[in-house]
């Protein structure tokens, strides 16, 4: 009985696997994987359908699909156009025939394949006038054994890259660590496991990896989803039972009129949802027990000033405010505008980042418990600050932290401040609610009136869109308006990050040389970074080019031009953040979405593509959030696609609905005794869940 359960499987170590030594082991302990239970569920990120497999022979110009080749790398070789565009080059043979397959941009596919290779290749043929047959970016996969094609079913597991193996050698381990376990225990009853349409563990097990047809694989998929939303909605309740036994909150006494008040003392008029949630807010601030509430509303639709209420109701009840911001640039903002509006006689508001001086003064003015309103990033909580007087502690763009940073703010306080957490990431309700658990939900759902809608372009790139760029960036320069130019995130390093930024900047400086432009990136001094910031502010810089630092919060309503270069590298929430940088004032906005030099939308990746149609064409951030799932969707045929949450591994909580559904429907009824099996294993395999948080 024991034996079959993930506790025990956690015991029994790799060096137990036929022919893994020491070598084979350490790789996999570099990436968490000690156990047999870590070798079973580490997933493969998808399959390759031999069934689709083709032979070369039989393509040709009809087949408009992706379709498999299995063969024998013949040739290697690379190319660097007068572009400075990388081609990397493979020809590939089975026994029918010869293709030809081309990498475009530094993907280092010469280092990593050489003559002689077996290799799985998957992509949509071009077949040409002359007959000859060539992929563009496919995507290719080595087998050590070609014999082990032959072993597998037909849907060959292709693993995520693991220093020091192959695939191969992954999918051995996994097999025979499958084969050791005849039958696993599972939790569920055999009538549930009927009547939620699922399939049992044990199935489920051998089918994430070796399904037979797709259709097991999705139904193995779909029960271990279920699974982690057991762990999961497991892991909150006990989190709730704990929190509500400890808490005593505070019960404010808001006059009616504290609503109007704040509204004369701001520049503008609120819109009717921003007063909603205000009205929301104040009544949970009203009750006794602490307010625990989530805001969501889209880039733009001013959330900040909907804080700026809250602190204001704080100040006047003589708390302290608190509010965390994910970056230094944006803690840095917040305290420029919020000062302003928070004006009160005897009130002190600071800023508290690692690179603050005056430790000592914010110290004292906490110590002191008068009211006061501290502005900060992960400083915070880095420094163990304990307030004595908290009323309100506030997140912005709360998905840039995990949950127990946000907990850190407010643990061990004599009584629990309320709290509200800020996020611009577009999720339903019910997931919103299962994410959050424990939070309540608020939503800005319009956009500050006379906001014109960004104009949005699409260029590819070839030398003239680059000079189409330099004179873009005039036109609203002459109109006194401000640009942003963003240069993609490498995910190698910062280093190569920050270089392609400073190459960027060098190229503006030259072919705009009248106009100011300032640089800005991760691995500047604070003092750096907040004198642009103060430029741009100001008016002083027109154009900033900078790495993504700054996707999130930032807000100068005087710039209307946003370049995004190397836009097929981006992930489409992450474009429409950083579109929603534009389009906050007045003046008509534009932005740009500019794909690699050398490069055009035939030659990025397909999702790519997807992407850059789909934000051109859309500026809602809900909509965008839908597209993106059909275009995951797409993907996720034959794979699991990248959880939301840092720890789950295969559910996905922004597009697992239904699954999560069935699995709230299982846990209201669960028997005791179940939910403690369930909440066991959650603990067990998921030691840090208290973590998971949305990532996106
Ligand atoms: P986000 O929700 O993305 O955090 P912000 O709070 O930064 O948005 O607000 C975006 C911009 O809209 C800011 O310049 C802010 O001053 C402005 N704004 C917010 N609410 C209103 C309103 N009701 N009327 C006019 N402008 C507003
Ligand atoms: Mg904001």
């Amino acid at each position: 009985m024991v034996e079959r359960n993930l506790e025990y499987l956690k015991n029994i170590s790799l060096n137990e696997i036929k022919g893994f030594g020491e070598k084979r082991i350490s790789s996999f302990k570099k990436y968490g994987i000690n156990s047999i239970s870590d070798l079973i569920r580490f997933f493969p990120k998808k399959h390759i359908d031999r069934s689709q497999v083709s032979k070369i022979k039989s393509i040709n110009s009809e087949i408009k699909k992706e379709i498999t080749v299995l063969g024998e790398v013949k040739d290697v070789s690379v190319f660097t156009t007068k572009t400075r565009l990388r081609i990397a080059t493979l020809i590939i043979n089975d026994e029918t025939g010869s293709i030809r397959a081309k990498w475009f941009g530094p993907q280092y596919i010469e280092t990593r394949f050489k003559t002689g290779d077996s290799v799985a290749l998957s992509g949509i043929p071009d077949v040409k006038k002359t007959g000859s047959i060539e992929f563009k970016n496919p995507t290719i996969e080595k087998f050590s054994d070609p014999e082990e094609l032959n072993e597998t079913g037909s849907l060959i597991p292709i693993y995520p890259k693991i220093d020091g193996l192959s695939s191969s050698i992954i999918r051995k381990g996994i097999k025979e660590s499958l084969r050791r376990i005849p039958e696993f225990e599972d939790f569920l009853h055999k009538d549930d496991i009927v009547s939620y349409k699922i399939v049992n563990r044990t199935k489920s097990y051998n089918d994430i990896h070796f399904p037979e047809k797709l259709s097991d694989y999705e139904n193995a998929r779909n029960r271990l989803a279920f699974d982690e939303f057991l762990y999961l909605q497991a892991i909150f309740k006990e989190h709730k039972i704990s929190y509500n036994k400890t808490q005593s909150g505070i019960k404010y006494k808001l006059k009616k009129d504290t609503l109007t008040n704040f509204e004369q003392k701001i520049p503008f008029k609120l819109t009717k949802s921003q007063k909603d949630v205000i009205n929301e807010i104040f009544s949970d601030m009203n009750e006794e027990s602490p307010m625990k509430r989530l805001l969501q509303g889209d880039v733009g639709s001013g959330k900040t000033i909907v804080a700026a209420a809250a602190i204001y109701a704080t100040i006047l009840s003589s708390y302290q405010a608190v509010l965390m911001a994910p970056t230094e640039v944006l803690a840095e903002q917040h305290y420029n505008s919020l000062s302003k509006i928070l004006l009160f006689d005897d009130f002190k508001v600071h800023l508290l980042t690692s690179s603050v001086k005056e430790r000592k003064e914010i110290m004292n003015t906490i110590n002191s418990g008068d009211p006061a309103f501290i502005i900060g990033t992960h400083a915070l909580i880095q420094e163990n600050i304990k307030f004595n007087n908290l009323g309100l502690a506030i997140i912005d763009e709360q998905q840039r932290f995990g949950v127990q940073q946000r907990k850190k703010l407010t643990t061990d306080l004599k009584t629990t401040p309320d709290q509200l957490v800020m996020t611009a990431t577009p999720i339903p309700r019910t997931t919103a609610l299962a994410i959050y658990g424990d939070l309540d939900l608020s939503v800005i759902d319009e956009l500050p009136p006379g906001r014109k809608p960004v104009k949005s372009f699409l260029y590819e790139g070839y030398k003239e869109d680059n000079e189409k760029i330099y004179k873009l960036c005039e036109e609203h320069i002459k109109n006194n308006s401000q640009v942003f130019v963003v240069c993609p995130f490498i995910e190698e390093s910062e280093t190569l990050d920050i270089k392609a930024a400073e190459n960027v900047y060098k190229a503006y400086k030259k072919e705009l040389p009248e106009y100011s432009i300032e640089i800005l990136h991760g691995k500047m001094t604070s003092e750096e970074k907040e004198a642009v910031m103060r430029s741009m502010h100001k008016n002083e810089t027109q154009i900033l080019i900078s790495t993504v630092v700054i996707e999130v919060g930032i807000d100068i309503p005087n710039a209307t031009l946003m370049i995004i270069e190397s836009a097929e590298r981006f992930g489409l929430n992450q474009l429409h953040q950083l579109r929603g940088r534009v389009g906050r004032g007045e003046k008509e906005s534009e932005c740009v979405f500019h794909i690699t030099e050398g490069k055009d939308l035939e030659t990025i990746t397909d999702e790519g593509k997807k992407r850059l149609l789909a934000i051109v064409d859309n500026l809602d951030g809900f909509k965008l959030a839908e597209i993106d799932l059909q275009i995951r969707g797409e993907g996720k045929v034959t794979g699991t696609s990248q959880s939301g949450i840092s720890d789950l591994k295969i559910a996905d909580l922004r597009y697992d609905y239904e699954i999560l559904e069935k699995s709230k429907e299982y846990f209201e009824n669960i028997s005791d005794q179940i939910g403690k099996a369930v909440s066991n294993e959650a603990k067990i395999l998921f030691p840090n869940f208290e973590d998971v948080e949305d990532t996106t």
